[in-house]
């Protein structure tokens, strides 16, 4: 058999996903309900996971469990995080535990309870290598070739990164945080020995919570920004996770759109306070056994370099007065993430639109701009931070960009994405396309008489019931 004899064999879908995180597991949810044609995912995790190495105990989600896969667009879907409940036995004990944000690990267990009700849904292939020939994509595996399809959606996430200057510190020594889960018991082997965790994110916070819980006495967390900041979950903030958020950002310049993104980060990119309180506590009851606390704090530094010293490191900042060294025992890197891979041959590279940082271009459907034929589309999931707005990179508005998605696939509308009731005016007057008619208030149950009782005329009841109802959606948001 020809190797292209090997590539016609492989089975033909409609459209594979590359990755089986969140993603395009809420595509292929929704994808199963929008068509008969077939969708197959592969990814190189063994089973169903969702980051397990950075699942510490009792971390909790950042955003609310209205957020699944599918709700957003289809709440009466099979696949909702509440008929997960229910067909698991767990509403009444969930609901009865009053979790403000439920446990991470509890969203695994919707995911991988979802993904094992989905068809095709392939584990333990690394797509080593895309290409694109007669019929459409081919997507192998080493010399296999997994499958053929006419449409492909990226979805491979995200994976830490080491800065250059901590690099190449000992292994043993110096680790990012998907490790330390393997790691703790040689860390808290000698809990007085100094560790440091170097990044001022959730995942550090999270790290220095385990160090203390297992006992570990002399933690410094290093963080670059001037104090650990806590999330933005205020109402004002979940506008930015809106659809019509996201369409107004579609209608702004690249440069002013990357600047509010860039402005809007606390919305994300910051800490649980909970969590924050959590550590001030555990480091206040460790200071009254102590005499002092078991974690320092140490805000506004730059890690800039490490080097070996002994059995030690030395991690060398700058801070805003000048220059520190911190000498400790075990260095817990959690400086953040960067997208994974896309594995495209060459040739499919060269058909495709990429900006100054190597990404490819992604219309505002979330398909990548390229030199294709014949209708063959490409759409890349959580690639468009700067693009398409924060939620991109998180699970905020899952089903909302699987729907688009879906749309522009099938070039009809699937699923209406609807977002009419919002408080605030993005645009100048007359742009925006999320007005509110009498219908839209006859359906959000407002009748005269109430209009009455409250003393408002309509133009009145316009701006302020509008603000009323917005604000209420809010109130089961979260911001990341
Ligand atoms: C610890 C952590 C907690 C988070 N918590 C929240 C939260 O509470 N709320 C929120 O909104 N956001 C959260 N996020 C951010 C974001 O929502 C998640 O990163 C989310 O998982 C992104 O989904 P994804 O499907 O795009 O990517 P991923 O979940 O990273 O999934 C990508 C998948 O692709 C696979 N893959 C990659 N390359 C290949 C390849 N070449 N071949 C085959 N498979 C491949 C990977 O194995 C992986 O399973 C969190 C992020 C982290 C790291």
């Amino acid at each position: 058999m020809t190797s292209n004899d090997a590539a016609l064999a492989a089975p033909y879908y409609h459209t594979v996903g590359i990755g089986a995180g969140p993603a395009n597991l809420s595509l292929a949810a929704l994808f199963e309900v929008s068509t008969t044609r077939k969708i197959a995912l592969f990814d190189k995790q063994p089973g169903p996971a969702w980051h397990p190495t950075l699942l510490q105990p009792g971390v909790r989600m950042q955003t609310s469990w209205l957020k699944d896969l599918v709700s957003l667009v289809d709440p009466t879907h099979r696949l909702t995080f509440l008929n997960y409940l229910v067909s698991t036995g767990r509403l009444f004990a969930l609901l009865n535990a009053q979790f403000d944000f439920i446990p991470r690990q509890e969203y695994q267990r919707y995911l991988a309870w979802a993904a094992n009700r989905l068809e095709n849904v392939n584990y333990g292939v690394t797509v080593d290598r895309v290409s694109f020939g007669t019929g459409g994509f081919a997507v192998h595996s080493g010399s296999r070739v997994l499958a053929r399809s006419e449409h492909l959606v990226i979805g491979v996430g995200s994976r830490s990164v080491v800065p250059d200057g901590l690099a190449g510190l000992p292994a043993g020594r110096s680790f990012v945080a998907d490790e330390l889960g393997a790691r703790i018991d040689a860390v808290a082997a000698e809990p007085a020995a100094p560790v440091a965790v170097v990044g001022d994110g959730q995942t550090g916070l999270e790290c220095v919570l385990t160090l203390l819980r297992r006992g570990c006495t002399d933690i410094t967390w290093i963080g670059r920004h001037q104090w650990f900041e806590t999330i933005d979950d205020s109402p004002v903030a979940n506008d930015f996770y809106r659809p019509a958020y996201l369409q107004y950002l579609q209608r702004l310049a690249a440069p002013t759109r990357r600047r509010l993104i860039e402005e809007q980060r606390p919305t994300a990119d910051a800490l649980t306070p909970g969590a924050l309180k959590v550590l001030y506590q555990a480091n206040y009851d460790g200071m009254l056994a102590l005499g002092r606390f078991p974690v320092t704090l140490r805000p506004g530094r730059d890690v800039t370099h490490g080097e070996p010293d002994g059995d030690h490191l030395l991690l060398h900042c700058t801070s805003l007065d000048g220059h520190e060294t911190f000498r400790v025992r075990h260095a817990v890197i959690a400086t953040g993430r960067r997208m994974a891979p896309i594995p495209f041959d060459q040739d499919l590279w060269d058909r495709v639109e990429a900006d100054g940082a190597g990404e490819p271009v992604l219309e505002p459907d979330y398909s990548v701009r390229w030199k294709g034929l014949d209708g063959h589309k490409i759409f890349a999931l959580n690639r468009g931070r700067f693009s398409h707005g924060i939620p991109d990179a998180n699970l905020t508005l899952l089903p909302i960009r699987a729907a688009t998605v879906l749309n522009a696939m099938f070039g009809r509308e699937v699923f209406p994405v609807r977002d009419e009731l919002c408080p605030i005016g993005w645009s100048p007057s007359g742009l925006d396309t999320t007005g509110l008619d009498s219908a839209g208030l006859d359906s959000a149950g407002l009748d005269s008489a109430e209009l009455d009782s409250a003393g408002l005329d309509s133009a009145e009841l316009d701006r302020a019931e509008l603000g009323r109802i917005g604000a209420g959606t809010a109130e089961w948001d979260s911001a990341a």
